[in-house]
């Protein structure tokens, strides 16, 4: 499996990247005991079932199975090849990968278009270059210091300039060997209806716009001349694709995770001031409306967003959308507000970090406060028939909420406005409540029964789990097994394991499941091996725990041999017509079959 890198530099990058580390940049874990638990990346939920361990260094899920080691855990979550979880991880560990291994595989690495990356990143420093270092640049400089930008954070977000002549680019492209008819065929260049293939930012300021791994997917470009369109987009692609990025992703991270809060903006211009100002929590939907894809992003690392858009109608508009989607995937929303016809980046500007932390993230409203103040807005509440129907609107928001403090809470306020009984909305409210909650359950009802039914298994085959799990955590037990059992345990699954392990073990390689799982291949095989390690076991097992295993797995054996020799036995006596015999045979089979709890078939 590991093609050309040498075994023992995989082992090493293994043991230099902490499992717990590198799940905890993608999951949100708390220490139970001996493990951590977060929220699955891999299937959507709402309690923890995700677990990993250190001194084994595997994850498991027991929502929905999936497991392995942390070259497993990048390969589910990024879509890596297992090259590119090495060499990611190897990147980050400072080490590095052979020079010959890592050409071949980028030339048949043909899932990513590599070139299109490559062009991207050498785009990226070239326009920075142009920007910083190069005559004829002088506008685009003046037009981001009107906007306030400091040199640092021109330069922490590459910021860059595209020259005017439209060649330039091109020429410089083709001479480091990138091919132009595949550029513009993936959108990194624009291609003209005769064929004649463009830079299509140049006259342009230029923002790379990186994806969630920190390389430039594509750009977004202002003008300086008032040349239309003001913003122009690179156009979706393989690469890029709006609904799945959150621009500044990569940077604020591990900011977003300390504080547990991430600031949502509309544009990337928020965000690059507000990092000015030093709020590097900032991410920003790419001027499209938040999708699902970016709220399950944020939500595995915060519990509250706070969503900060612009103060005019078509803001607050976003936001009330933007809110219910957050809402909807289970996370804690806060909304901003900013004053009418402002915007966070102009705000900012104007009066400071002090005051846009305090007056405009600090007074954030509430999401029902700030849903019922958005849907007030909709109606004439001076009209009688108008006022009702947004009261009408507003107790069904108010019984969607889960805590009742909050529902009375709301429910008091709206009484007050309208000068109504509290007790008549309370009542209104749970009489909605009401007519929701059997679904509710249903649904509740139907997840349990999802999960894996827990049936009664047999003493063997709890017999067999067990003694794999001593057998994974201690080579000396493996060992013992071996000359005794074998491979003949009597699940298929867990032969095939133990095959393997003591192969793992016969080549001299220690007691280290996360290590072990590396050779396995089938993904069925690996998630059972890591379940098993996963059980609890007790520190000092005992010979007699060991032989009662044992005697378990033998004595089902036992009776399936002797079941083998009856049934061929009732054969013979059935061909020579001797139906005594055959009588008496069948009613040993009865029996041994009850024992064995299988169905008599005839
Ligand atoms: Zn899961």
């Amino acid at each position: 499996m590991a093609g050309q890198i040498p075994e023992e530099l995989i082992e090493e990058i293994r043991k230099a990247n902490d499992i717990v580390d590198v799940v905890g940049e993608h999951v949100s874990l708390k220490k139970k005991g001996r493990n951590y638990f977060g929220l699955c990346p891999f299937h959507g939920e709402n309690t923890p079932s995700f677990s990993v361990t250190q001194d084994k260094q595997i994850y498991h899920c027991f929502g929905c199975g999936k497991g392995g080691n942390v070259f497993n855990f990048l390969m589910e979550l990024e879509g890596f090849t297992f090259y590119q979880a090495v060499e990611y991880l190897a990147n980050k560990s400072g080490l590095s990968l052979p020079e010959t291994v890592s050409s071949q595989h980028t030339q048949q690495n043909n899932q990513i278009d590599q070139e299109s990356l490559n062009a991207y990143e050498f785009l990226t420093m070239f326009y920075h270059h142009l920007l910083v270092h190069a005559n004829g640049a002088e506008e685009a400089k003046q037009y981001l210091e009107k906007r306030g930008l400091t040199e640092d954070v021109i330069k922490k977000f590459k910021i860059g300039f595209s020259p005017y002549q439209s060649d330039v680019t091109t020429t410089l492209l083709e001479k480091k060997s990138f091919r132009l008819n595949h550029l513009a065929h993936t959108g990194v260049l624009s291609e003209t209806e005769d064929g004649k293939v463009l830079d299509r930012f140049r006259g342009r300021v230029v923002f790379p716009i990186r994806n969630h791994l920190g390389k430039t997917v594509g750009f977004g470009g202002r003008t300086i001349t008032d040349e239309d369109p003001k913003y122009l987009n690179s156009p979706e692609s393989k690469l890029f694709q709006k609904g799945n990025i959150l621009y500044n992703f990569d940077y604020a991270r591990s900011e977003m995770k300390k504080l547990n809060q991430a600031v949502l903006f509309e544009g990337y211009m928020d965000v690059i001031t507000a990092d000015q100002y030093g709020i590097t929590n900032g991410v920003a939907s790419l001027g499209t409306a938040l999708t699902d894809h970016q709220a399950q992003l944020l939500k595995r690392y915060v519990d509250e967003v706070i969503v900060c858009y612009d103060g005019d109608k078509a803001g607050i508009e976003a936001a009330f959308k933007a809110a219910e989607r957050l809402k909807k995937s289970g996370i804690g929303v806060r909304v901003a507000s900013i004053p009418e016809g402002d915007d966070p980046d102009g705000y900012l500007k104007k009066n400071g970090r002090e005051a846009f932390v305090h007056q405009i993230l600090g007074q954030s409203a509430t999401y029902m406060s700030f849903v019922l103040n958005y849907l007030k807005r909709q109606y004439d509440t001076s009209i009688e028939a108008s006022r009702m129907q947004y009261i009408e609107v507003a107790i069904r928001y108010i019984a969607t909420l889960v805590k009742p403090i909050e529902r009375d809470h709301y429910v008091r306020e709206l009484a007050n406005e309208y000068d109504l009984s509290v007790d008549t909305i309370l009542g209104e409210v749970e009489s909605k409540r009401q007519q929701h909650t059997p679904q509710v359950t249903k649904k509740n009802i139907q997840t349990h029964v999802r999960k894996k039914p827990q049936r009664l298994m047999p003493a063997y085959f709890n017999a067999e789990r067990k003694l794999i799990s001593y057998m994974l955590y201690d080579a000396s037990i493996a060992e013992r097994i071996k000359h005794r059992l074998g491979a003949s345990f009597n699940v298929d699954m867990h032969k095939v394991i133990v095959t393997h392990l003591y192969a793992h073990y016969e080549a001299g390689y220690p007691a280290d499941v996360s290590q072990f799982i590396e050779r396995i291949s089938d993904h069925e095989v690996k998630n059972l091996i890591i379940e098993l390690a996963m059980q609890s076991l007790s520190p000092e097992v005992t010979e007699g725990e060991i032989n009662d295993y044992i005697y378990m797995i033998q004595n089902e054996q036992g009776d399936k041999t002797l079941l083998k020799d009856l049934l061929s036995q009732q054969k013979q006596a059935e061909a020579s017509k001797d139906y005594t015999k055959a009588a008496q045979l069948g009613m040993e089979i009865v029996n041994i079959r009850k024992r064995l709890k299988e169905p008599n078939r005839e």
